[in-house]
This record gives C-alpha cells, sequence and structure tokens, in this order.
C-alpha cells in the first residue's frame, strides 16, 4: 500500500507516516456487567412480516427489511449491492437493534482495488463482520488492507474484531474510539446487545485501532491503494466520541456515515449540538462536486444531497423549539413535551430518539446560557 498526500501544513505529514509505520489493531476484551430488563422485544426494531429489498440502492426511497437468520453459518455473504464501479454497499435495516435485525440495522461499505480492499464501517456483530467479509470473497480475491470505522457507535463497529483478526490489515478510526473503549459506556453497551445477540455477541472484543486522526493526531490521511485515493478525514465529535467522513476518486463519493441520516431521525445525544452544522458546512463547501453520498443509515444519494438538509434542518427546528422554552424558562420536561416537529412526525424513529434528543439539546443550551 502505497500512501501519500499534499504537503499543505505538518499534521498532513503526521498523517502520512502514521499509514506508513508498522503497527497493527489490537482486540481488547471487554467487561460486562449485568444489565436487567434488556432482551426483551424492541417497540423499533425490524418487521419482517413484509420483508423488502429494493433493486437500486441509490435513491431508493425505502430501506430494506431483511431479518438476519442467525443459524446462516457466518460463510454465507450478507446481501450487497454495487453502488459504483468497485464500489460495494451492504444496506441495513432502519430500525432499533433487535433479534430481527441482529445487528444489522446500519450500513457499511466495501471499494476493491487492484491491490487490496477497502472496507468502510463493519456493522454491529462480529457475526456480521465475517458475513461482510464472505460477500467481499464473493467479489473478488484481493485481500482486505484497511478498514475505516467512521465511528464507534455498535452499528456501525461491533463487527469489526472480523476485520482485524486478518493479517495485515489498517485500522482507522478517530482518536475518540480509544477514549469510548477506555470509558464504562461501552461496558453497558456490550452488555445490552449481548442481551439480544448471545450468540453473536459472544466473544467479543473491542478493536482498538492501530491509526488514529482527529485529537493529538493528524485531522487527515490520504491513502492511496491500487490506483484508487481515499482521503480520510476527522469530522470531530458531531454524532459520537469520534467521527470521520471518507472521500473516494475515482468515483467522486463521499462516506458520510451519520453526519447527515437518509429516511431516518437522528439520535445526536451522544455528539456535539454545535457541531453537526458546522461540520455539515464544511462537507458541501469541500466537496461541492460530490457525484455520490453515502449514509451510515438509509439509502445512497445522489446530489444535491436532500438528506444533508433535512438532518439539518430537524437539528435546526429542534434547537429554536427548545431554545424558545428556555428563553420562557419552561422546565426540562415541559420543554421536552413541547418539543414536537410535525414535519418529522413520520419519519422513521422519530419516536424513538426524539424525546431524548430534545433532553439532550435542552442541556446544551442550558449550559450555554452559563457559559458564553
Ligand atoms: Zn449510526
Amino acid at each position: 500500500m502505497e500512501a501519500a498526500m499534499p504537503l499543505k501544513h505538518p499534521l498532513a505529514l503526521l498523517g502520512l507516516l502514521a499509514v506508513n509505520a508498522a503497527s497493527a489493531a489490537t482486540l481488547l476484551p471487554i467487561q460486562v456487567p449485568a444489565l436487567e430488563g434488556a432482551g426483551g422485544e424492541q417497540q423499533f426494531g425490524t418487521d419482517a412480516t413484509h420483508p423488502y429489498r429494493p433493486k437500486e440502492a441509490v435513491d431508493s426511497p425505502r430501506a430494506p427489511v431483511f431479518a438476519v437468520d442467525a443459524q446462516d453459518p457466518d460463510s454465507k455473504p450478507l446481501p450487497y449491492y454495487r453502488i459504483a464501479p468497485d464500489t460495494y454497499f451492504f444496506f441495513g435495516n432502519i430500525a432499533e437493534v433487535d433479534g430481527t435485525n441482529r445487528g444489522f440495522n446500519g450500513n457499511a461499505g466495501f471499494i476493491v482495488t487492484r491491490n487490496g480492499v477497502l472496507v468502510v464501517d463493519a456493522l454491529g456483530t462480529p457475526y456480521l463482520g465475517r458475513r461482510m467479509l464472505a460477500a467481499i470473497r464473493e467479489v473478488t480475491d484481493q485481500p482486505v488492507k484497511v478498514l475505516v470505522i467512521t465511528h464507534a457507535h455498535p452499528d456501525h463497529y461491533y463487527g469489526a474484531s472480523a476485520f482485524a483478526e486478518l493479517p495485515g490489515v489498517k485500522v482507522i478510526s478517530q482518536a475518540g474510539t480509544v477514549d469510548y473503549v477506555r470509558s464504562s459506556t461501552i461496558q453497558h453497551s456490550v452488555a445490552y446487545r449481548k442481551a439480544f445477540l448471545p450468540a453473536e455477541m459472544k466473544d467479543f472484543k473491542a478493536v482498538v485501532p492501530d491509526t488514529l486522526l482527529g485529537g493529538a493526531h493528524a485531522k487527515e490521511l490520504t491513502l492511496r491503494l491500487g490506483g484508487k485515493t481515499f482521503r480520510v478525514y476527522d469530522s470531530g465529535r458531531h454524532h459520537s466520541h469520534g467521527d470521520l467522513v471518507m472521500y473516494q476518486q475515482p468515483g467522486n463519493i463521499l462516506w458520510v456515515s451519520d453526519l447527515a441520516f437518509n429516511g431516518r431521525v437522528t439520535f445526536i445525544g451522544d455528539g456535539h449540538l454545535r457541531e453537526i452544522t458546522a461540520r455539515q458546512d464544511w462537507l458541501l463547501k469541500t466537496f461541492p462536486h460530490a457525484r455520490l453520498m453515502v449514509p451510515g443509515h438509509g439509502a445512497p444519494q445522489t446530489p444535491p444531497f436532500p438528506m444533508v438538509a433535512q438532518t439539518r434542518r430537524y437539528v435546526e427546528q429542534l434547537t429554536a423549539k427548545i431554545g424558545a422554552s428556555l428563553r420562557q424558562g419552561v422546565s426540562l420536561q415541559d420543554a421536552v413535551d413541547r418539543a414536537d416537529l410535525p414535519e418529522f412526525a413520520n419519519v422513521p424513529l422519530y419516536r424513538l430518539n426524539h424525546r431524548n434528543n430534545a433532553n439532550y439539546v435542552y442541556r446544551v443550551l442550558e449550559e450555554e446560557q452559563f457559559s458564553p
């Protein structure tokens, strides 16, 4: 694998060195606390009584309704779509994790080059990661060389060990992933997921990436692999402990993960409210000519990328509504009760996420009042 980047500033140079360094991701067992009351029915899980598989992924108005059968061997390829030359996409359910989607409730993808495969995200369990790998094997004999973890939320990250266990795979993520792996948050998250998916999560180990962006590290990294170029960018902490976006050439494709949601209400409680719109501004300004945008949830989209505007409108409307309540001295509970946004009431996962989001925004705005 070659790595190179324009040497614009010292941080760029650091990025170059990081890629050349011989290093490997490590696997860390996670202590799991006892968790009561989890593992039952999920109100916003996948209803598999009406399975659905769109013919095309790009600009599909609906996401698939796809039940994962845990009896299937992990050598069975997960279904995938070709969304551009050499570029493949795993199209996840729009739902919370449950015993039907079994953690396939987010997207992932991979790009084949003549010198190896780059994978973007790893889905929600090691089992799903192995089924991604089986799909990659169906497409190409090229070895997996790079895994980019856009952020360390379970639906994008808990399958990573399937790739990190392979020889010579470079694992790239934002520096916040390491904070997450060392926090008690991951312990509760793994315990929760184990309650639904005990078999698939049995020997779960968290992947500690070998290459980090953001924080004290470089802010961007350019990988050249088999004639293709991948620019990976620190995208701050707009959605999680640390987020990345990736730009792919040829193809002019932006992998934005959870910076924009297509056909789903966002969850913003783990990130930083003010960073969402700032990072979206950066994205649209930096890549005005992108041809395809691949989100972490929902269909890949062609310009003018209405999902960015929609995600933004949701955040702005919610912020405005909570802000008005705060100015009127309304309590947290009442402000959340009054925070309904009719435009989004029928968007999937609104009922799951909206009150939590409102709660989070109230706390952020309240804090900002005291620390201008
Ligand atoms: Zn997500």
